[in-house]
């Protein structure tokens, strides 16, 4: 069963900013969101959250995801977090629980191969992302667990086709390191900067500029008369 009691019980909702949420939509069947969510917390990783039954079900893959196939990252589940929490960016305190900065590196939808349930039971699930820089097939494969383990872990493994990469090729976390919310670095987040300079300094420069054209304008108007 799904819920957000794991979730609600680790954190302080009036010392972190992170979303209380709750229980949200089940989504379409077929296509439903996702999130990565790059997380600068004891050990940098980052969270792949995919909604399922108005929760996100997620994982923190340590190294985060990769692009080549044969390089399978190690993804262990945590807590379902609420929708809510794939729009949220920003810094928990240090001493709660994930403290330290969050940002959104990707986000788009998902779409199961067959029934996710009947995969998330049995330990194997196929899907695409469609985001905007993961895009493809993708497996999560479930390993045995340990006598001593309190988690399970998974494996985060891309699928040979069109947007897999080879051994060498570029590394997309390094590519792209950047938040496809607001564009800011991890550094430009933890120091709550603004969102990108263009949407705040420039702005008001470019609204001068317009008056002055517009004042141009008038004044030629002025004078041809
Ligand atoms: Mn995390």
């Amino acid at each position: 069963m799904a819920g957000l009691g794991r979730y609600h019980a680790k954190r302080r909702f009036g010392v972190t900013a992170e979303p209380r949420g709750k229980i949200g939509k089940r989504g379409n069947a077929r296509s439903s969101a996702f999130v990565i969510q790059k997380h600068d917390a004891t050990r940098l990783h980052y969270d792949l959250r995919l909604q399922l039954d108005g929760v996100m079900k997620s994982w923190a893959v340590t190294r985060g995801p990769s692009l080549v196939p044969g390089e399978k990252r190690l993804a262990v589940q945590v807590e379902d977090h609420p929708i809510d929490y794939n729009k949220f960016e920003g810094t928990i305190p240090k001493g709660e629980y994930g403290g330290g900065t969050v940002m959104v590196w990707d986000r788009g939808r998902w779409h199961p191969k067959g029934d996710p349930h009947r995969g998330l039971a049995k330990g194997h699930l196929s899907f695409q992302l469609a985001g905007t820089k993961l895009h493809g097939g993708w497996h999560l494969v479930r390993m045995r667990r340990r006598p001593n383990e309190k988690r399970d872990n998974w494996l985060l493994i891309k699928q040979h086709d069109d947007a897999a990469r080879e051994p060498g090729d570029k590394d997309i976390l390094v590519q792209k390191p950047r938040s496809v919310k607001t564009g800011r670095t991890l550094e430009e987040i933890t120091q709550h900067k603004r969102k990108i300079k263009s949407k705040s300094k420039s702005k008001p420069k470019r609204k001068v500029a317009k008056r002055k054209k517009r004042k141009a304008k008038r004044t030629k108007r002025a004078k041809r008369r």
